[in-house]
């Protein structure tokens, strides 16, 4: 069931893919080309079946149409999923198999990086088509994109500190950290770095250790991170995290963090909203990283213009925390009627084109 699937949000486009020689079981999911070509990372993960792939790449890629609508990018929405172990099933010809089915879409998906996946992975896709993004090298390559999600997250958190907390000083402020990969490690040195106290989790103890030893981090236990005693929660490995078991437990007034779809389903944003904690939309939030690929894409990069639009993160935070309070309602909702009006506009402007 995929059209009547809860999840199924009128994407555009779904397709299945494999390649028996390398292993290689993908799923491409285009939510929205209203506002540019679809783009959005490739995910490599040990799905326990089909339909848990499915609804990830279904829901990551409504996240990056939101996303991309809200960073004010001429992007769409997509992603894709690779079902497998990243520490195990990688090969170089499984990533090309993967560039040919992204080519074969002649350009309405462009791939990125994404858990599981790193910039030698999207080299390696590269070799078979040209439209990815996030590259080590060649003309306007940007890159990690990590370090300036991360710098968006931190300008973020800086931003819900402000309005809930009364200052966007994190000095002795204490923020538990989940997820110490890519986003995560790079949004502890900037917490740390202005004075946060750390309380730290990942399901890699190496990861967990260095955390402690960099940044003088308190380590918690995965399965106990939020409900850690802080001011912050900061989800920064993977979705759902935010659910009517954790809910409850959370102590922290704030939760800011850059993992996509952190809440377990929509209305779990009113229940955050009755418990009195903020929450800052995850895809607003975590959009400094598409913000770098997408200046890529459009054959100009420039870091200095790239940082400039990843600073207006907090920008567009602080006016959906304010009309949330106007109306009582969600900040997540607010967050998907302004991106959805965004999409809509974005659908009139290219029928008007036709
Ligand atoms: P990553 O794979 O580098 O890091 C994820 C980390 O989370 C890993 O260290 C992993 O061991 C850990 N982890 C997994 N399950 C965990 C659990 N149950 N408890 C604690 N730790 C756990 O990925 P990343 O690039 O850092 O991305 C992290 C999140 O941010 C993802 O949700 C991703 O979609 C989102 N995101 C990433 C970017 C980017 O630029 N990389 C951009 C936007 C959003």
């Amino acid at each position: 069931m995929v059209f009547d699937g809860a999840d199924f949000d009128n994407h555009e486009l779904v397709v299945f893919g494999r390649d028996a020689d390398t292993g290689l079981s993908a799923i491409i999911a285009i939510h929205s080309t209203n506002l540019g070509p679809a783009c959005g990372g490739c995910r490599m993960w040990p799905y326990a079946n089909e339909a848990d792939a499915l609804r990830d790449a279904l829901r990551l890629s409504r996240g990056m149409s939101y996303k991309n609508a809200m960073a004010g990018l001429p992007l769409g929405g997509g992603k894709s999923v690779i079902i497998g172990d990243s520490r195990k099933d990688k090969s170089e010809a499984l990533f090309r198999a993967f560039g040919r089915m992204v080519d074969s879409l002649g350009g309405r998906y462009i791939a990125a990086e994404d858990v599981g996946t790193s910039v030698a992975d999207i080299m390696a896709m590269a070799q078979s088509t040209k439209h990815v993004a996030g590259l080590a090298t060649g003309h306007a390559a940007s890159g990690d994109p990590s370090p300036f999600t991360a710098y968006g997250i931190y300008l973020g958190i800086k931003a819900a500190a402000k309005h809930k907390l009364g200052s966007d000083s994190l000095k002795g402020v204490r923020i538990a950290v989940q997820g110490l990969g890519n986003v995560g490690s790079h949004v502890c040195r900037h917490l740390a770095e202005e004075g946060a106290v750390l309380f730290v989790t990942d399901i890699q103890p190496d990861a967990v250790s260095r955390a402690v030893a960099q940044f003088g981090a308190t380590a918690v236990e995965p399965g106990r991170i939020h409900a850690a005693d802080v001011d912050i929660y900061a989800p920064c490995a993977l979705g759902a995290v935010i659910n009517e078991q954790t809910l409850p437990e959370i102590k922290a007034k704030v939760i800011a963090g850059g993992a996509n779809n952190q809440l377990a389903t929509d209305a779990v944003g009113e229940l955050v909203r009755q418990a009195g904690i903020l929450y800052a939309p995850d895809y607003v939030i975590n959009g400094g990283g598409i913000i770098n690929v997408s200046a890529e894409v459009t054959q100009s990069y420039d870091k200095a213009a790239v940082l400039r639009q990843v600073e207006q993160i907090p920008v567009t935070l602080s006016d959906i925390f304010r009309r949330a309070d106007r109306d009582n309602r969600p900040t997540s909702t607010i967050a998907d009627e302004m991106a959805r009006e965004r999409l809509a506009a974005g659908k009139r402007t290219a029928l008007a084109a036709e």
